[in-house]
């Protein structure tokens, strides 16, 4: 009986953990074993009793089990649809924060290009597009060492205008080189250096290239070294927008060059400027007659514009303008010389009347409340002062030494009035 109860016990346990097969063998190990050792008395109601929980019991147990594992299994698939479920979120929530990034990043470079295309857009001269890209266009290139390249016109020649060292002059060989491969190429385009120029200067591994193509054809190109390969598109678009803005400059060129009078401010133009003063240095110089140059540029200008719009900032500078014209007398002349900058030629005056005529026109200007749509402002100037004969004698060496004063006078701190001669101690 002991055999048959230690058996049923085993058909019991493979009941909870085994397969049917071995419970099926155990079940009928231990009903042999117990009717072997009940004998006659397993035929009683009583024995029959037994044998049946003895038969029965490990397959209860079994089929306890199985319905226990099948909702195991129901509960794990369950689980892993969730998980995978979960993964599949995870996966797009990836998706969307890479996309996002991605469109951050684009979104930043197209603030950068609009930057570009706003601050090129100011540009009346080709040196002021030059200041501008120098400004606006490395960070989006993520470097420094970029150069416009701009054909020259009638017999002229190219001129290539070196942002990295601030400098410009006819092309290198090199940069001739290149400019050559450019114009053979539809589009933008990267290669080793070395593969163009083998005499090229050592320090840059690669040149990068995009044509500045208008309507009315190439009319240079930008050229750029060791530029990023993932910036090559970045590029192309931006010599896109240098070449609208390169044209337009050209355009107010020709326009200029036609006109007397600067649109905006009513002043004379540079070149008429530089005609008469010409003439009037020559009357100087004839009759021995003192005169002064007084280059005058708008103090933070740039602030202005950027904090109030530039349409606030034209009125400024219109504003000024007149303030200027109505305080000097009618012999004398006052033109715009670039974007902010004007020029004052005063005719028949000794430095000590300059310096004061000078001082004047600051204080006016620093006096008077500039009213501008909805904004009423405050606008100073720097003046630089070169006199004839004492400072130059040739235009061109007073305007370059106004130009200096000017720039001694910023460095000093801004509105305030510096001659040449004093500048330089
Ligand atoms: P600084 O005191 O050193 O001269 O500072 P600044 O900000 O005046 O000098 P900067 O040369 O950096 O800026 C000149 C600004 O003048 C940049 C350009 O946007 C602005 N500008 C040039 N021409 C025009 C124009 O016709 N209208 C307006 N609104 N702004 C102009
Ligand atoms: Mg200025
Ligand atoms: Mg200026």
């Amino acid at each position: 009986m002991s055999w048959a109860l230690g058996c049923w016990t085993l058909a019991m346990v493979a009941g909870a953990c085994w397969s049917r097969a071995v419970v099926g063998v155990l079940t009928a190990a231990s009903l042999a074993l117990w009717l072997g050792a009940a004998g006659r008395g397993a035929l009683s109601p009583t024995g029959g009793l037994e044998a049946l929980m003895l038969g029965l019991g490990p397959w209860l147990l079994a089929a306890q089990r199985q319905r226990h594992e099948r909702r195991v299994q129901r509960l794990q698939a369950k689980e892993a649809s969730r998980m995978g479920r979960l993964q599949q979120r995870s996966r797009a929530l990836r998706e969307l924060e890479q996309a996002a990034q991605h469109t951050e990043a684009e979104i930043a470079q197209i603030t950068e290009l609009y930057h570009v295309t706003k601050e090129a857009g100011r540009a009346l001269r080709i040196e002021e597009l030059v200041a501008a890209v120098g400004e606006c266009v490395p960070p989006l290139l993520q470097t420094r060492r970029l150069r416009l390249v701009v054909q020259g016109r009638a017999g002229e020649p190219a001129i290539a205008w070196r942002v990295a060292d601030d400098s410009h002059g006819e092309l290198l060989p090199w940069e001739q080189a290149v400019v050559e491969r450019a114009a053979q190429a539809p589009t933008a385009g990267r290669v080793a250096l070395r593969e163009v120029n083998p005499a090229a200067p050592a320090g840059t591994e690669t040149i990068a290239w995009a044509p500045l193509r208008t309507e009315q054809g190439v009319i240079g190109a930008v050229l750029v070294e060791d530029l990023p390969a993932d910036r090559v598109e970045t590029l192309a678009i931006v010599a896109d927008q240098l070449a609208l803005q390169l044209a337009r400059v050209r355009f107010y060129q020709v326009v200029e060059a036609m006109a007397v009078t600067d649109s905006l401010t009513g002043l004379f133009v540079r070149r008429y400027f530089n005609e008469f003063a010409a003439e009037e240095l020559r009357r100087s110089h004839h009759h021995r007659l003192p005169c002064a140059i007084l280059m005058v540029d708008l103090d933070q200008f740039k602030a202005k514009n950027d904090a109030y719009g530039h349409l606030v900032g034209d009125v400024v500078l219109r504003e000024t303008a007149q303030l200027l014209r109505q305080n000097i007398r009618g012999m004398d002349l006052v033109a715009r010389y670039g974007g902010e900058e004007f020029i004052c030629l005063l005719v028949e005056t000794d430095p000590q009347r300059a310096m004061g005529a000078a001082d004047r026109l600051r204080e006016v200007v620093e006096m008077h409340p500039i009213r501008a749509y909805d904004e009423v402002l405050r606008q100073t100037i720097s003046l630089g002062v070169s006199c004839f004969p004492d400072d130059g004698t040739t235009l061109q060496d007073l305007i370059a030494r106004a130009d200096a004063a000017l720039y001694a006078a910023k460095r000093a701190g801004r509105n305030r009035v510096m001659r040449w001669a004093e500048h330089r101690g």
